[in-house]
């Protein structure tokens, strides 16, 4: 993009994100409030979180945990002490007119992520502790707006990157790495639609290829989608550059995105801190982390999506099977389970990346939801692998045990009897002595394999001969239909490519 200013200088984006997550504890951070996203209004609230004269604050120390376990999943230093300060400003969501939040003495310091697209890294500046505010409902009655407490001090940790993004798609794409990263965890739902994840982006623009981060940036609030954050950085770096190139200096400003319009509104001038009045919270004693509560937080701390997904590659999936698998933790917990019983685990990749997916799409459901126990799919899938089901027969089966399943029936209850019940109704079952083709085949594909390879790249008239060849290996006993359908399926297997 140029600026038009007779020089045709380039300009980049620079971008740097602060998210906040709410943290998933059963209480609020500074009172034993339960933490409500359904109740009815201003129903859950006590004098602490309300900030009435005299209550005074105790630390959760779930949320301090949660807190230094994102710290561990996000590289950073974790800082042995931490303090509490008073944030002060006025708005009606905010009845003690302070929040109290971290500011130079945070939880933590220094991470960093990898972007698993690009594989450049961006800082985690800073990771802390820090207390919603309350929600104010617009327009429920029209032309008024109406507030709810409940949301008042429910903990939330604060996660602030570098700015080292340069691009709108960056950014989204370290927002979904940390979202990705947070779920694994048990650190928060980050449900962008309820509010548990929100995204604040800084945006500036500089002459491309430059290192400067001085440039007066903006910075562009709450944003609850990752569309809407990237139409809104696209929409504000197109501003930048048209400013500069209109001769006026981009002004240090917070803007607000409107997801119908598609355009950006100024809010205010961005706040210099002096006008926040920090100071130390008297009420909160430095936070302390002791080597227990570090212990306790890290003890069950899953292997990050990464870090697993380079463990299924060492098992023999590809690259991209391996990331699909490990995109959720309960996706690569059910894809361990059903290896745990002894399904391959090509195998069980096939049959999990296909089937399990596509019927959680179609049911709009995550893996959980999915009815085959993973014993039971792991079943199936041995059977099809030593050759006593077909393919095509594993996914008969495979479908009548999900509408069974779908139906109310429990398949779980014995699960032999079902796989070979269901096996039995529909008729799929395979001789066992017809299993022995398989082995010939084996052998035919071995030898054959400039022919099979022809075969595959298209000629399709070298069937006959293959299957000519099939015949004289497996002798006369072999019957003839149910080799020829084996030897198509095996052919046409791309799994073997
Ligand atoms: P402040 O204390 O003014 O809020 P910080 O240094 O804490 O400033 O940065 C706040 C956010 O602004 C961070 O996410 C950071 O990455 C981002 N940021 C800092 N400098 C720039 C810049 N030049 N352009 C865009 N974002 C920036
Ligand atoms: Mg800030």
């Amino acid at each position: 993009m140029s600026a038009g200013d007779g020089l045709t200088l380039d300009w980049e984006p620079v971008i740097g994100l602060e998210i906040h997550v709410q943290l998933d504890t059963a209480t609020k951070l500074f009172c034993g409030d339960a933490v409500v996203h359904a109740g009815a209004p201003n129903t859950v609230v006590c004098p602490v979180c309300l900030g009435l004269p005299g209550a005074l604050p105790s630390l959760n120390e779930r949320a301090v945990e949660l807190g230094v376990r994102a710290a561990a999943l996000l590289a950073c230093e974790l800082r042995h002490v931490s303090r509490f300060v008073r944030k002060s400003y006025f708005y009606p969501d905010l009845p003690k007119g302070y929040q109290i939040t971290q500011l130079d003495a945070p939880l933590a310091v220094n991470g960093s992520v990898i972007l698993s697209g690009t594989g450049d890294a961006v800082g985690i500046a800073r990771v802390h502790l820090e207390e919603d505010a309350g929600k104010l409902l617009h327009d429920r009655v029209p032309g008024r707006t109406a507030i709810d407490l409940n949301r008042c001090g429910i903990p939330l940790l604060e996660i602030v990157t570098d700015p080292d993004m340069n691009s709108a798609a960056d950014a989204v794409a370290l927002a979904r790495q940390l979202r990705q990263l947070l779920r694994y965890g048990g650190i928060s739902d980050c449900d962008m639609e309820l509010g548990s994840l929100r995204v604040d982006a800084n945006v500036s623009i500089r002459a491309a290829g430059s290192n400067d981060r001085t440039s007066s940036r903006t910075e562009i609030k709450n944003l609850n989608s990752f569309s809407q954050l990237e139409r809104a950085i696209d929409a504000e770096v197109v501003r930048q550059i048209a400013c500069v190139a209109a001769g006026t200096p981009v002004a240090s400003q917070t803007l607000s995105w409107d997801a119908v319009a598609h355009t950006l509104r100024v809010l205010r001038t961005k706040e210099q801190r002096e006008e926040y009045r920090y100071f130390d919270e008297p009420d909160l004693p430095p936070l302390v982390l002791t080597p227990e509560l570090v212990t306790r937080a890290l003890m069950d701390l899953p292997e990050s999506p990464v870090e697993r997904a380079s463990r299924f590659v060492t098992l023999g999936l590809p690259d991209s099977s391996a990331r699909a698998l490990a995109a959720t933790r309960t996706l690569a917990d059910y894809f361990e389970a059903v290896v745990a019983h002894g399904a391959t685990p090509r195998g069980a990749s096939a049959w999990v990346l296909t089937h399990a997916l596509a019927w959680c799409n179609t049911h709009g459901c995550g893996i959980s939801a999915y009815p085959l126990a993973p014993s039971m799919l792991a079943d199936v899938i041995a059977r099809a692998e030593q050759g006593t089901l077909t393919r095509d027969g594993a996914r008969l089966v495979v479908h009548a045990l999900e509408s069974d399943a779908s139906a109310g029936t429990d398949p779980a209850v014995t699960m032999e009897v079902t796989v070979d019940g269901i096996i039995e109704r529909l008729g799929v079952a395979e001789h066992p002595d017809e299993s022995a083709i398989s082995d010939h085949i084996d052998r035919m594909l071995a030898d054959e394999h400039a022919l099979v390879a022809r075969y595959r790249a298209g000629e399709a008239n070298l069937f006959g001969y293959l299957m000519g060849r099939l015949m004289k290996e497996a002798g006369a006993g072999a019957d003839p239909r149910s080799a020829s359908e084996r030897l198509r399926e095996r052919l046409n297997n791309t799994e073997e490519r």
